[in-house]
């Protein structure tokens, strides 16, 4: 299955370790929709750090790793197994890290780790914005018949090519993420769109929205979740995001400020508009819009497959399944 990945980022170093982190129980930082219904329970991440450096990302303040460093976790699969095998309950597992394109093409970390998930049939999410996903295709299907909770999200701000080059530009094109959805929608696999982070002003126009929700719609798009930008009140991600809206924006940089006021200290994982007006405006476009390109504001749960092969797990399943409501 061919891909097209986005640019390779050569100022990117790798560096090797060993570390439980490779598959832990969640608890960093995703979106609400997520995160409180308790949509996964553990985490798959074979990397630390992302070559891609969008210009929002907050792994500028992730303190383990150096500026322009990745690490591999060279342990994952072995990890991943182990601790598979001990798990009494089928809870879903959130897994990323495709993004790490290159790493992964030659460590094939995740691939072998989907080979373990398959053989445990593990419920699974998976959140990228390559279309290297479609490499695994051929277990994605295995375990589609197996599990009966697999989706692939691919995260998408809006279609608009130069966007795309100022904030996200080492990222695989949009367009090729819509693609790797028609395909994998095609394949039977339940995929939809991670819409985040919608950019104040920019992604969030009518006209970004509607040509998104179309065109989501003619490639299998199940289900559209989104969450607006965040902006810490200081430090680096400020800094950079700043930085690219002063260069790329000028006349959206007081609007901003009003939106993500300055505050001393304040990095973690800063803070949606501090505008609520906009949220519940945002939060009301996107509803019209879903219902008009009929596509579900949610991760629908409710339309698993059972045959009589899976019918063992699914009890178990069906118990974890019911937390997420
Ligand atoms: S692809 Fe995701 S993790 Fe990587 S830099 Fe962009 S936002 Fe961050």
């Amino acid at each position: 299955m061919s891909y097209e990945l986005g640019e390779e980022n050569k100022k990117v170093s790798y560096t090797r370790y060993s570390t439980p982190s490779a598959y832990r129980e969640s608890g960093a930082f995703l979106p609400k929709k997520l995160m409180y219904p308790k949509i996964y329970l553990y985490r798959l991440s074979p990397y630390m750090g992302c070559p891609k450096r969008c210009v929002y990302c907050f792994e500028l303040h992730n303190s383990w790793i150096n500026p322009d460093e990745v690490k591999i976790k060279t342990n994952t699969v072995e990890f991943v197994r182990d601790k598979i095998s001990k798990q009494k309950q089928r809870d879903v597992i959130l897994l990323d890290g495709y993004d790490c394109e290159r790493a992964e093409i030659k460590e094939e970390l995740i691939r072998n780790s989907l080979k373990v998930i398959l053989e445990y049939r593990m419920p699974l999410l998976i959140q990228t914005k390559s279309d290297l996903v479609l490499r695994d295709i051929d277990i994605l299907k295995q375990l589609n018949e197996k599990t009966n909770f697999l989706h692939v999200a691919f995260s998408i701000t809006d279609l608009n090519h130069s966007h795309h080059q100022m904030f996200e530009a080492y990222t695989c094109a949009p367009e090729n993420r819509l693609k790797a959805m028609k395909t994998i929608s095609n394949a039977g696999i339940s995929t939809g769109i991670h819409l985040m982070p919608v950019l104040p002003y920019i992604s969030d126009t009518q006209e970004e929205l509607e040509r998104l929700f179309d065109k989501a719609s003619k490639n299998g798009c199940q289900y559209i979740i989104y969450n607006p930008l965040r902006v810490a009140g200081s430090g680096p991600q400020r800094k950079k995001w700043f930085d690219t809206l002063r260069e790329y924006f000028p006349s959206l940089v007081k609007k901003y400020e009003k939106l993500y006021p300055y505050e001393k200290d304040a990095y973690k994982f800063g803070h949606v508009p501090r505008d609520s007006t906009y949220l519940k405006e945002l939060s009301k476009k996107i509803a019209i819009l879903g219902k008009k390109y009929g596509i579900d504001n949610n991760i629908n749960i409710s339309r698993p497959k059972i045959d009589k092969d899976k019918k063992s797990i699914t009890s178990k399943k069906q118990k974890s399944l019911s937390n997420f409501m």
